[in-house]
């Protein structure tokens, strides 16, 4: 039997500005890994590649690895980037007796508000009978045409995401069962009408540890996968928000009832999921006031409005102009994405004193207000090739790829500034520019939740940060305009949910 293993994962942020094309899935590589080469970079590693290829190099099986395509978060999906990776997806199908996808779930295109369910759907077109396994990221949006053309699906437990690789091994457990005769799985799913806050999303907090610990519980009692995706709202599609699938070995009454219990503990939780937003001066207050009590560690100030890892430009300028202007001393800045500085960085060369129009260059006409560069004078510090291998567990063991990378140093503020989108959730995109994050007094991030991964440990206090950017949790600051109405919280009653509950559910 021959086991096709692909990736095709991006989280699409419609208000994005940033572009998704081909060499973003590409990691500076020029196109996508294939074959060997990803089974090289994979395998063995703390990613639901990693997991998948774990499972099925222990069974009786041929693996034909075939495109291993990720991209970090952005605006919607090029289209000749898209036919690229479904046409490679496609092709390996029809090669293939069985199929492992690690997909995101949230992929929007410049055609297609579901990227991943549009794949499935073409490949059972021209496959009906292929069996097929997914492992989605917890802020799938999930959809009727994913779930109905699929056979196994499983979605993390863990945000930040820390459990990609057992994600894909309970997935391909199940599917392996399935395929020697032993288990028969059965889907179903729904969704209920809010969107939570991304930035009240982590399993660190309440209520989301419930709803998953719940979901763990029941599979320990012998369910095959229950997955809670919070969903990620900043997809501007119909489908957008909380849901939750349920597999069980051929009970679909019991996956339907597993489905209602997480979805009313959620609804009637909704509130916990709205984040309260600070403004900015008071938050920079919080700031001084935190690095003066006495204790290890940096406080963190954290740049939420403007993550990568949502789909930010990540080269917005509020929060670093309100850190200068609070005259915060001895802090490690992480980062700005600004190729054209770095650039002339480097012609300058390191201990060259440099005036640079830094960040605010990428126009979000999804806001009304933009942000604007911010001049400032500093000594070039180092320029580096900016690659780095991953030690915490989201990524471990993978080659993390920066581009050509510069720190300028204002003062006491060390401002790393990169020329490829990465978020800063490993100490090492510090480290690997001679930066150490514990030396400082304050450490400022733009990030959301993932920074919790290696930065948590070490931090005396995180301040969140509204500045300004895509990543906005602040609704009111996007025009919605395809996500099904009503929806809580921008809409108070949520749509009356619970004299619709149950939902329409799938077969
Ligand atoms: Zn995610």
């Amino acid at each position: 039997m021959k086991i096709g293993i692909a990736m095709m994962s991006h989280e699409t942020n419609t208000f994005s500005p940033v572009i998704t094309d081909l060499d973003r899935f590409s990691a500076g590589r020029g196109e996508p890994l294939r074959g060997e080469a990803a089974l090289k970079a994979y395998r063995g590693t703390a990613s639901c590649l990693g997991g998948y290829i774990e499972v099925a190099d222990k069974q009786s099986v041929d693996i034909e690895m075939g495109i291993a395509a990720s991209a970090p978060p952005s605006g919607p999906v090029e289209n000749a980037a898209y036919e690229y990776m479904c046409a490679a997806i496609i092709e390996l199908a029809g090669r293939v007796d069985a199929l492992l996808l690690d997909l995101h779930g949230a992929m929007t295109t410049k055609s297609h508000e579901d990227g991943e369910g549009e794949l499935l759907r073409r490949i059972r077109a021209e496959n009906p009978k292929l069996p097929i396994a997914i492992s989605l990221d917890m802020h799938a949006n999930i959809t009727e045409l994913m779930v109905s053309n699929c056979d196994v699906l499983t979605g993390y437990h863990t945000y930040p995401h820390v459990d990609m690789d057992s994600t894909a091994v309970r997935g391909a457990n199940a599917f392996f069962a399935m395929l020697r005769g032993e288990a028969k799985p059965v889907l179903r799913w729904g969704n209920a009408p809010m969107l939570p806050h991304v930035m009240r999303q982590g399993t660190d907090d309440e209520p989301n540890r419930s709803l998953q610990a719940r979901a763990i519980e029941l599979e320990q009692s012998g369910s095959l996968g229950v997955s809670v995706f919070t969903g990620f709202p900043h997809a501007d599609i119909y489908d957008a928000g909380f849901s939750v699938v349920a597999m069980t070995d051929d009970d679909a009454d019991s996956a339907q009832a597993q489905v209602n219990e997480i979805l009313s503990h959620a609804w009637e939780q909704r509130d916990a999921f709205v984040y309260e937003i600070e403004a900015l001066p008071a938050s920079m207050q919080r700031a001084k006031a935190a690095a003066s009590v006495s204790g290890d560690g940096p406080v963190i100030v954290l740049d939420h409005y403007d993550n990568t890892a949502s789909g930010g430009t990540m080269d917005t300028t509020e929060v670093l102009s309100a850190v200068l202007d609070a005259g915060l001393e001895r802090v490690a800045v992480f980062g700005f994405f600004d190729p054209d500085v770095v650039e002339q960085m480097a012609a300058a060369g390191v201990g060259a004193s440099v005036t640079v129009e830094l960040g605010g260059k990428l126009p979000m006409p999804a806001l009304t207000e933009q942000s604007r560069p911010l001049t400032i004078t500093g000594e070039v510090k180092l320029i580096s090739n900016g690659k780095f291998q991953a030690q915490v567990a989201m990524a471990r063991g993978l080659t993390m790829n920066m581009g050509k990378s510069a720190v300028l140093s204002v003062g006491s503020v060390d401002i790393a500034i990169i020329s490829r989108h990465i978020e800063p959730y490993d100490p090492e995109c510090f480290r690997c520019l001679g930066m150490e994050p514990k030396a400082y007094e304050y450490v400022m991030l733009k990030s959301r939740i993932h920074y919790r991964v290696g930065f948590k440990d070490m931090a005396k206090q995180v301040i969140e940060c509204a500045g300004r950017g895509v990543c906005t949790s602040d609704y009111s600051q996007l025009n919605f305009e395809n996500v099904r109405r009503p929806v809580y919280p921008l809409d108070q009653d949520g749509g009356g949910a619970n004299e619709s509950w149950p939902l329409p559910f799938t077969d």
